[in-house]
Order: C-alpha cells, then sequence, then structure tokens
C-alpha cells in the first residue's frame, strides 16, 4: 500500500514546519520572551490546576475568558475567539474562507505559518514581496487586489521577521480597498505598543490577532481573534470543541488578571533590546533593521553559515535564513536577559575578529 496515494498533493509537496531541534544553553531563536513566569504567579497557577476537575472537559468556548479579554481590549464577547496558541486561530480562518484561484495574500517574507497553512488548506498564495524599506509594495498588492479579489490577507504588524511595523496608512488603504478579510496579526503588540483595535469600529473585515507566547506564556499555547461578530460566529463552527484546555485556561485568567505586570516585563524586553541593537551596530561587517519586537533582524559580510554554527559551537542558538533574496546573508536574533545578550555579543565578536571568518 502506499500511503501517499492517499494524501492531498498540496500536503505530499510541503516540508513540515520545522523549529530546529538543537539544544542550546542560550536559546535566542524562536522570539520568546526569556523571563520565565514569577514563583508567585507560577504557584497561583498550580493551586488552580489543583481544583480541577481532571476527569471534566474544560468549559467550551471559554466564555469566562472572552468575558475577561473583552474588557482588556474595549469590545464585546462576541467578537472574540480563543485559540490554541495564534497558529490555530490562522488555521480556523484558512478552514473556513472559500478557495479559489488566488485566495490568500501575504507580503514576503512574512510568518512562515501563513503560508503552509493555507497550503494545506488547499488554498492558492499570492505573494508579494516588501520593499527596500521592508515596507509593504502598496500599489502592487491594490493591482493584484483589483484582478485576483483575495479573500484572506494576513499582515504581521510589526513584521517577522525583518521587525518593522508596516505604515499604517498603507494597511488602511487595503482595508479600504478589498472585499476580503484583512488579518493584522499583533503578536509582536507588547513591544511595538501599536494597534489596529480602534479600527475595528470602521471596518467590518478586519480581524487582530494577539498571542500570549511572546510576554512569556509560550508554553501555554493562548492565542486571541478580534473580529466582527458575524465573522466570529461563522468561525466558531470550526473551532474543535475544547480548543483551549483547563491549564491554558486557568493560565489565561490568571494574565488577565496581572496585565500590568506582563507588560512592565516586556517593557524591559524593549530596554534589553535597545542595547543589543547599540552594541551590535558598533561591529563591522554587521548591517541592522531597526525593530518595533522582541528580536532583531540583521545581514551579515561574513559566511552566515559559519556565524551561525561557530555560536551553536559556544551554546548559542538564533535564527537564519537560507533563502535567497531580500533576506540573504540574514540572521535574527530574539533579545535575551542582560546576561544572555553580553555571551551572545561576546561570542559574535570572537567568532567574527578572533577566528577571521571569510567575507562574503
Ligand atoms: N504570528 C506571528 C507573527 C508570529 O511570529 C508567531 C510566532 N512566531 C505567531 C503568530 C504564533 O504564535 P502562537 O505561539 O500564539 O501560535
Amino acid at each position: 500500500m502506499n500511503i501517499k496515494n492517499l494524501i492531498r498533493e498540496e500536503v505530499l509537496n510541503q516540508e513540515a514546519y520545522s523549529a530546529p531541534e538543537i539544544s542550546c544553553p542560550i536559546k535566542l531563536d524562536a522570539n520568546e520572551s526569556p523571563y520565565d513566569l514569577s514563583p508567585s504567579l507560577k504557584s497561583k497557577i498550580f493551586e488552580g490546576i489543583k481544583k480541577v476537575q481532571m476527569n471534566r472537559y474544560p468549559e467550551p468556548g471559554s466564555p469566562e475568558l472572552r468575558a475577561g479579554f473583552s474588557k482588556l481590549y474595549g469590545v464585546t464577547s462576541d467578537m472574540l475567539l480563543v485559540g490554541n496558541g495564534s497558529d490555530e486561530l490562522i488555521q480556523i480562518l484558512l478552514i473556513a474562507v472559500k478557495r479559489q484561484a488566488s485566495s490568500i495574500m501575504i507580503p514576503t517574507p512574512t510568518f512562515a505559518i501563513y503560508k503552509i497553512s493555507a497550503l494545506n488548506n488547499g488554498h492558492k498564495v499570492i505573494e508579494v514581496p516588501l520593499d527596500k524599506q521592508f515596507d509593504l509594495d502598496v500599489d502592487s498588492m491594490l493591482e493584484i487586489m483589483a484582478v485576483k479579489s483575495p479573500n484572506l490577507i494576513f499582515l504581521s504588524y510589526p513584521n517577522n521577521p525583518t521587525g518593522n511595523c508596516f505604515d499604517s496608512s498603507k494597511i488602511e488603504a487595503i482595508l479600504k480597498e478589498t472585499d476580503g478579510i484583512v488579518v493584522v496579526d499583533e503578536a509582536y503588540f507588547y513591544f511595538s505598543g501599536k494597534t489596529f483595535l480602534s479600527y475595528l469600529d470602521k471596518y467590518e473585515n478586519l480581524v487582530i490577532l494577539r498571542t500570549l507566547s511572546k510576554v512569556g506564556l509560550a508554553a501555554m499555547r493562548i492565542g486571541i481573534l478580534i473580529g466582527s461578530p458575524p465573522l466570529v460566529h461563522e468561525l466558531n463552527k470550526v473551532r474543535l470543541p475544547y480548543n483551549l484546555n483547563a491549564l491554558s485556561q486557568i493560565t489565561a485568567r490568571l494574565y488577565i488578571e496581572n496585565e500590568a505586570e506582563f507588560q512592565k516585563q516586556a517593557d524591559t524586553v524593549v530596554s534589553r533590546r535597545d542595547e543589543l541593537f547599540t552594541e551590535l551596530k558598533k561591529i563591522d561587517g554587521i548591517h541592522l533593521y531597526p525593530s518595533d519586537a522582541n528580536f532583531i533582524l540583521f545581514s551579515c559580510s561574513f559566511d552566515t553559515d559559519s556565524v551561525y554554527y561557530s555560536l551553536i559551537e559556544k551554546g548559542i542558538l538564533i535564527k537564519k535564513f537560507d533563502t535567497l533574496g531580500i533576506l540573504e546573508n540574514c540572521m535574527r536574533v530574539t533579545t535575551g536577559t542582560r546576561e544572555e545578550n553580553g555571551e551572545f555579543l561576546e561570542a559574535l565578536r570572537t567568532i567574527i575578529f578572533g577566528e577571521e571568518l571569510k567575507a562574503k
């Protein structure tokens, strides 16, 4: 029997999303927070777990959580959907919208899951390269939209991996012109402070995504979708019944009660990022891109593979891009603690100046 005969072609043609299985003591590759939850908040989660009746399903649809998030975001509960990470919410959107000749539009480079999940769900993806400043090529996007009418447009704001927020007037031009849904993915909002929440009143086709993964809760897989009630109503039909487990629900409640504390930690990450940026700037042969997020993209006039693997030998994992084009010779480093950033900088200087790397 050939199992492959049973699998859809879109799936056969894909690579699985792979996070590198390299274990390094200093992990600066996945845009996580470098700070674990404080012991007092952790023990509150354990207390909550003690009270859970394990034989029962968790609350379906997370009504209590949606009420909490509705207060935080100033929207009604029927505008909210909570998911097993925002990855799940991206997938729910992609399951729900119609497939057609060219149904999904994304700028590139951007967060890899938009394309992977779109292809898995039988969509055709239109990719529009960002301009030289890593901003949206809005003229090309509007032209393509006029001909192909994509049903769903994903915009990461700030964009992963470039780190910048796109010009908001360009996003608004897209919102105005399209008949499709525009997803503004605010995974890195806590570091940029910039949001499209206030545009929800004006545009029924706007969807905002948030996640708690970047503020210290990546292990708990909690994502939030905010959109118009008629859209959320349809998306709820696609959502699996108990998509948020009891542990994640308890954690999300704790987040809602202590949001200020999480934001304070994100502010610290921003300070560490700015320090890291200043120090990286002093290294010859490295070109930095400004960041509104918790990571920094940089290109390098050295052999990036050598830099990457030499860093791993020194126990430091960052992200490298193997693609040609706009991300050629680029690497992305997530902001760590002050100590981690210091070790990364020292290792990088040693690799570049001590080991005489090949210039590209
Ligand atoms: N959106 C963007 C732009 C991201 O960078 C990420 C994580 N790398 C996600 C969504 C996924 O977040 P989650 O952990 O909530 O699935």
